[in-house]
């Protein structure tokens, strides 16, 4: 499935008046960690640190649109192989 990444800023840095307290803090979908960057890629439903949006198999990095199955992420030429 083709899918366009998103950057996106994280929500929670322009609403910082009464919620300080709500950690809602994105987590990536690559490596499970949080997400503390200035910027999170995102893609369908799901958020990404900048350097693990990459190709599953060939590790280039994904910019503008990959190709999204099984919860990986593949460049054109691999998720067609
Ligand atoms: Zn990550
Ligand atoms: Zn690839």
């Amino acid at each position: 499935m083709l899918t366009n990444i998103i950057l996106a800023a994280p929500s929670d840095t322009r609403r910082k008046r009464k919620s300080a307290e709500c950690h809602h803090q994105a987590v990536c979908e690559g490596c499970q960690r949080p997400i503390s960057d200035r910027f999170l890629m995102r893609v369908n439903e799901s958020s990404w640190h900048e350097e693990c949006l990459q190709c599953a198999v060939c590790q280039q990095p994904l910019t503008t649109t990959c190709y999204f199955r099984d919860r990986k992420l593949y460049c054109k030429i691999d998720y067609q192989q």
